[in-house]
């Protein structure tokens, strides 16, 4: 490690850096134009700590205990275990203050486990910086920028720490975080600003955490983490994501107004047993407890929270990064899927396949990036730099290029965009050299926009001067271009001869580009738009090749399966796009339309198109929100990819605005709900399919729950409508409600996807998820358990057993019930009557298996007979519970079935 003694301190130099000039600045830091070298940016970080800001505080441990017990049902339980223990009942009251703790703690872990995970999710989104280290650009995690530091910056990003800018170009920062200010300003490098100038006057500076809204920068980083002005007003960012969601947050406030009811109830149920003279005061307090203890579904928001876990983990093995909770919802509700093509649906690997120039078609062989493969023309190899216009055409691919190729174990990989790799590989296939790089160095560029479709270079020039190259979308080029370059020279040029030869290409898929060429005077060093967009020489065309990914092919089909429409929308040309739109299977004779053709449509046109086209090309991020919005209209549920700074406002309005997590800028990701850690239009898909298996999870912790309580509640309420002995104690039920919904209620959470969540339609949104028929389904098997309860226990006493013998029976009843309707519930949309119903799953059976311990030793052990009032039963009695299982087993399944033939039958009528 070098000594560095003498690291300057940033924190006291801090105000001035904008005052001085970018020389003095990096002089200060001890710093070079070319970037710090691995060894002294270790060493600064040692000194000068990770550049992070403190995020908010996590509750304590207590706090998060206590939020367990912070509800409406849990103050219901622990007042009646006060009234209890008051009137005597302490084993009642004790049992109760059981339940309440056990489920604040299962609450406890499993959202502690939950939040975790959900940290090391978004640990996988943090943000990276470019800087140059040893003279060379490196991707870092933005942590790991020391003051010192040469960072590169273009639109889109999210300014990684304060810095003294070096270059810029057009560049604008997007400051409201720190000033208030939401219009973007303008930076330069050029001026220095007075000593005393504000925060907002700052223009030679980027500040930690503003957005670069346009334009190119560099910068030396001069303050770090909390040192930074971000740092310094505040210590804290970022607040703390609550676990919940709109779903959740509506059935907290069912299960509110679910308590309510149940108080109410049990109060009138209390009146009624005292004043019927059946009860003794006593026993008629008693049954009042026991009837709330009994209705209220204590443990169903924790379980509900823990389903919304795990579809969250879910989705991040399958490399969907949830961001927003509330979208894992959405995504189970998505009827489009608006994509991106290039990396999404395409693999992004690209090759050039073909060139053209005013003389000739030329095909290029080879495989991935490797600079290995030759020209040919008329299917016989050439010497590609021995034709004049093609060697110029291959200078301008490897100049007019960002990108560099290395070799990682043996095979060629891109640094910078795949697109520019591959003309960087045909430029070095068709003989030129890298070095050709140095000898006509680069003096200035205009950066790609999608806006404008091109980008150019300014290079030092042979013997003529300085020449400017171009490389950009083919109509565009054609534009700027006054001839053509030919081996005779330049001559005058048709530019729907070049639209036929560029139509010709893409008809099989190809990425077209064009290339051009300008001279300019001697001792131009800047290079700008409009020194370009006229007088151009145009080069030719090349053709790329990017063929559709497989696994895309297979989620295209998925999609349509299940009812949800896929539409392209690219920046790239009519056809390509339609090219590859057939090859992924988006249609057969895919309906295209440019973004030049929706300019042209009013509200009602856009809305027409929007609906019934698939493909959308030559689009700019402009068109994204508009179709959004249009899509929007009819109630779809859209979800849209982005990756640019300009996609932010379209994935902001998407009910789910994905971003790409490998060329997604941070703008987008910080839009968007959720991240896509491939790139993947599969990954989408999956999240989808995730996002509906949550849902129906959710459906089938509510459709399982319930019943339990409400059987159990009806049982009470029955018993005192006819001055019965009750069938069940309120210890009892206690006892039910605690191991039921941990060993039974849990495991729905981790149901595996149902097979046919793909095959059925989206379910339409604004629906509450208790619908009729899931309320239906709640009364129809409480009333199931009552008879069944009531039926084994009027057995028993009919049998003359005693009535500890006959609760027993009763309480195992209610629980092998329970157990068979556990089968019944996890295939909500199809029969559970089939060998992989009956087999379960791994959760599922260890779960029975615990309960049907706990079981036993209710029955069976002498001291849980004691506190629970409960005797040891003999075959007979098991045998008969066994039966009230099957039984409400096949009732169900049987309901099921003739629910749903009607509804195949009046979906039949609503069709003819
Ligand atoms: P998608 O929107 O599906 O990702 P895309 O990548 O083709 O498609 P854009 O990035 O908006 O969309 O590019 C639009 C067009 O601009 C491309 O079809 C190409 O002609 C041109 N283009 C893209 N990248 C560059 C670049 N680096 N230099 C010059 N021209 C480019």
């Amino acid at each position: 490690m070098p000594d560095t003694p003498s690291l300057p301190d940033t924190a006291a130099a801090g105000a001035r850096w904008h005052a001085m000039t970018p020389d003095t600045v990096l002089e200060q830091l001890d710093a070079g134009r070319e970037g710090l070298s691995r060894e002294d940016a270790a060493a600064r970080l040692e000194q000068y700590g990770p550049n992070r800001l403190e995020t908010a505080r996590r509750r304590s441990r207590l706090a998060r205990l206590v939020a367990q017990l912070h509800n409406l049902l849990i103050y219901a339980l622990i007042a009646a275990a006060f009234l209890a223990a008051a009137i005597g009942h302490v084993i009642d009251a004790v049992v109760i203050a059981a339940v309440v703790i056990v489920n604040a703690a299962i609450g406890y872990i499993q959202e502690g486990r939950a939040e975790r995970a959900l940290d090391a999710i978004r640990g996988m989104i943090d943000p990276h910086a470019a800087v140059l280290r040893d003279g060379k650009r490196v991707t870092i995690p933005a942590c790991e920028v020391v003051p010192g530091d040469i960072v590169l910056l273009e639109a889109g990003d999210r300014v990684p720490a304060d810095m003294r800018l070096v270059k810029a170009r057009s560049l604008r920062a997007d400051e409201a975080i720190l000033t208030g200010e939401s219009v973007p300003v303008d930076k330069t490098c050029a001026k220095t600003v007075p000593d005393d100038a504000p925060l907002g006057d700052r223009h030679t500076m980027a500040f930690s955490g503003t957005l670069i809204t346009a334009g190119q920068a560099t910068g030396v980083v001069v303050a770090t983490g909390k040192a930074s002005e971000l740092g310094r007003i505040s210590a804290m960012l970022g607040e703390v994501e609550r676990l919940t969601t709109p779903l959740l947050r509506q059935m907290n406030l069912f299960a509110r107004q679910l308590t309510i009811i149940i108080l109410g109830m049990a109060g009138l149920v209390f009146v009624y047993a005292a004043f019927s003279q059946h009860y003794a005061f006593d026993d008629a307090f008693m049954a009042m407890i026991g009837l709330i203890v009994a209705a209220i579904p204590e443990g169903l928001p924790a379980v509900m929270t823990i389903t919304l876990a795990i579809g969250v983990q879910r989705m991040a093995g399958r490399n969907a990064i949830i961001r927003r909770l509330p979208a894992v919802e959405t995504l189970g509700a998505v009827s489009v899927i608006c994509s991106d093509k290039t990396g999404t649906l395409t693999r992004n690997e690209m090759m050039v396949a073909a060139a053209a120039t005013g003389d000739a078609l030329w095909q290029v062989s080879g495989t991935g990036y490797a600079p290995d493969g030759e020209f040919t023309r008329d299917g016989s190899p050439v010497t590609a730099l021995d034709d004049p216009v093609l060697a110029e055409l291959c200078r301008a691919a490897l100049l007019c290029n960002d990108a560099g190729l290395r070799v990682v174990d043996g095979t060629h990989a891109v640094d910078g965009d795949p697109m520019e790799g591959a003309l960087m590989a045909m430029a070095l296939k068709a003989g030129l050299e890298e070095a050709e790089r140095e000898r006509l160095a680069r003096i200035d560029a205009i950066p790609f926009d999608p806006r404008h479709r091109y980008m150019a270079t300014l290079h030092k020039g042979e013997e003529n001067g300085p020449v400017a190259y171009v490389k950009g979308a083919p109509e565009r080029i054609l534009d700027m271009c006054a001839a053509q370059a030919t081996a005779e020279g330049e001559t005058g040029l048709d530019p729907a001869v070049w639209q036929e030869k560029a139509e010709q290409l893409a008809l099989q898929g190809q990425r077209v580009l064009a290339f051009a060429r300008k001279g300019l005077p001697a001792g131009t060093t800047e290079l700008n738009e409009a020194d370009v967009e006229t007088g151009l020489v145009l080069l030719g065309i090349t053709g790329l090749i990017d063929p559709p990914r497989p696994e895309a092919i297979e989620a295209v089909a998925e999609c349509r399966r299940a009812g949800i429409a896929v539409k392209m929308i690219t920046g790239d040309h009519a056809g390509t796009a339609r090219a590859i739109a057939i090859q992924l299977g988006l249609a057969e004779a895919p309906d295209v339309m440019t973004g030049q053709d929706l300019d042209k449509l009013d509200a009602d046109g856009l809305a027409m198109a929007a609906r019934k086209t698939e493909v959308f090309a030559r689009t700019s991020p402009e068109h994204k929100l508009r179709l959004v919005e249009a899509m929007q209209a009819d109630g779809s549920v859209i979800a849209m990819t982005g990756d640019g700074v300009n996609d932010a406002p379209a994935l902001k309005r998407a009910d789910v605005g994905i971003a790409m997590g490998k060329k997604g800028t941070e703008a987008a990701k910080e839009a968007s709900e959720m991240v896509l850690a491939d790139d993947n239009f599969a990954s989408i898909v999956a999240a989808v399919r995730e996002g509906r298996t949550v849902y129906d999870n959710l459906t089938k912790v509510i459709a399982w729950t319930l019943p339990t309580n409400g059987g159990e509640a009806l049982t009470i309420i029955l018993a005192i409508a006819f001055g019965l002995t009750l069938p069940i104690s309120p210890v009892q039920i206690l006892w039910i409600n605690m191991v039921t919904a941990v060993a039974l209620g849990l495991t729905l959470a981790f149901e595996p996807t149902e097979p046919n969540a793909m095959r059925r339609p989206p379910r339409a949104t604004g629906t509450h998820i208790l619908s009729g028929r899931l309320l239906w389904r709640v009364v129809f098997v409480s009333i199931l358990m009552v008879i069944g309860t009531f039926g084994v226990y009027f057995w028993a006493v009919d049998n003359g057993l005693p009535l500890e013998a006959a609760r027993t029976l009763a309480v195992n009843a209610i629980v092998v019930m329970e157990i068979f309707y556990l089968f019944s519930v996890r295939f909500a949309h199809g029969t559970s009557m089939t060998w992989r119903g009956a087999l379960g799953t791994r959760p599922v059976l260890i779960g029975v298996g615990l309960v049907v311990l706990a079981q036993m030793a209710f029955t069976y052990l002498p001291f849980m007979n004691a506190i629970f009032g409960t005797a040891p039963v003999g075959l007979a009695g098991g045998a008969l519970v066994l039966a009230a299982g099957v039984g409400l087993l096949v009732v169900v399944e049987a309901e099921k079935a003739i629910a749903s033939a009607l509804a195949r039958r009046r979906d039949g009528r609503a069709q003819a």
